[in-house]
């Protein structure tokens, strides 16, 4: 692979663009060399600015659970555009989307779209204050809800990877209100609401944790927050920008039968286009302006053309009986297949998968949380990365990044991307 293009742009992009780069993940800091130029994607491949193509395993980071350039999305983006962009008023499409993503998730009656997930989480946390009358926030170290100040205290992906859990920037007012809690770890929660009895407003976690690689939740440790919550007036809010409409339609509320107060959306909801969303029962939803005092707000909240991709994105996966079976069954093969090779070369490692979310760590200790996520070799992983990136495979350039499985992907493309792990691992 030669990459005469991409080098050539990234040195053009860093003059205009700190680090040359939009979002910090997206750089190869974390594993040495200088990021691949895309220009173009259908299905399961990426086409990079010098030809190459990779077989994708980042799809956006989440959003592309059908594959790139799904023609049902990009027909109903096209078909939208023609009418006009962005209007700044109410549309039809808006109430479509919203009736389709309540009717296929469980315990939401109402649902705001914004424009991102660090959006859809600063907003669910306000409201989660407005209602109950409290400060505090219960965060999990690891857990990653988006860029704004509240959650920047041990958050996970980027901000792991870029070794500064704290960014300046964000005030001591700011990061006392926020306290962090183990993942996994019930005793620890329960402790952290006896200290701060009475000023707790909200517990929000990602019910799978994907931004320190893949965690599940262990057994009952979503229902023993939930009781957790309703025994101290606090609200559970799901953060499922990455789950939501992706473990299962109703994500995973429906998957781990967990009720939420409030969740959060993005990436699968917009169907590649700048959404975010957040819902939950009326009596909670309609503290938010302009019926209730909690404001809240968008010049481009529920863009039309965002809208036309999400709604054919819902649209697809709530009349295809089989998809999450489908995405479970991918996973679960490229699970095997990749175990197989890892242990064949004998190299320490657990791999972690729930639906189509996977993710390898090189450790061979269980990764239940922030502390066992953090004790992967790192360098392993950056010979890893760039040894399947060299084979046509692109995983996100970061040890702490989930997998995500787009349908898209066929059995012979799965088989390539074990073969190329083969290849790698043999010389790791
Ligand atoms: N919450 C979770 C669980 C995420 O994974 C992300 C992004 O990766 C966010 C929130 C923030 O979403 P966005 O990048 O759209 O602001």
């Amino acid at each position: 692979m030669q990459y005469k293009r991409s080098h050539a742009l990234f040195a053009e992009a860093e003059k205009v663009i700190p680090g040359g780069v939009n979002s910090p993940v997206r750089a190869f800091n974390a594993v040495g060399g200088t990021p691949v130029f895309i220009k173009k994607a259908f299905g399961a491949y990426l086409i990079d600015e010098d030809d190459n193509q990779y077989i994708d395993y980042i799809n956006s980071w989440g959003p592309m659970i059908l594959g790139h350039a799904h023609k049902p999305v990009v027909d109903a983006v096209i078909e939208k555009t023609k009418l006009g962009t962005s209007f700044g008023t109410p549309t039809e499409i808006e109430t479509k989307i919203a009736q389709l993503a309540v009717s296929m998730v469980p315990n939401i009656e109402k649902i705001r779209f914004v424009n991102s997930g660090t959006e859809a989480c600063m907003s669910a946390v306000r409201l989660a204050r407005g209602y109950t009358g409290k400060d505090k926030i219960i965060k999990f170290a690891g857990c990653y809800h988006g860029h704004s100040d509240s959650f920047l205290i041990q958050a996970g992906s980027g901000a792991i990877t870029f070794g500064s859990p704290n960014s300046p920037g964000v005030t001591k007012g700011t990061a006392q209100d926020t306290l962090l809690a183990r993942y996994n770890d019930i005793d620890n929660v329960e402790q952290l609401i006896e200290a701060n009895k009475g000023e707790i407003a909200c517990i929000i976690l990602e019910p799978v944790a994907g931004n320190m690689g893949c965690i599940p939740p262990k057994e009952q440790f979503l229902q023993k927050l939930r009781s957790l919550c309703d025994a101290n007036n606090i609200l559970l809010i799901f953060d499922e920008v990455m789950t939501g409409f992706r473990l299962a339609k109703g994500g995973a509320q429906e998957l781990y039968d967990v009720v939420a107060d409030l969740v959060c959306f993005g990436k699968v909801i917009g169907g590649g286009l700048p959404v975010g969303a957040f819902a939950g029962r009326s009596e909670i939803m309609d503290c938010l302006a302009p019926i209730g005092p909690v404001y809240q707000a968008g010049t481009l909240s529920g863009n039309p053309l965002a809208m036309a991709a999400g709604l054919a994105m819902l649209t697809e996966l709530n009349s295809d009986k089989n998809i999450y079976d489908r995405l479970a069954e991918k996973t679960a093969y490229l699970h095997k297949g990749c175990e197989a090779i890892l242990n064949k070369h004998k190299i320490p490692h657990t791999i972690n998968r729930i639906g189509s979310m996977i993710s390898i760590h090189f450790s061979d200790t269980d990764v239940v949380d922030f502390e066992t996520a953090v004790e992967g070799n790192n360098d392993r992983f950056k010979g890893f990365f760039h040894g399947l990136l060299k084979g046509g495979v692109y995983i996100a350039p970061s040890a702490f990044e989930t997998w995500f499985i787009t349908d898209a992907l066929s059995y012979e493309d799965l088989d390539k991307t074990i073969a190329a792990c083969d290849t790698v691992c043999s010389t790791l």
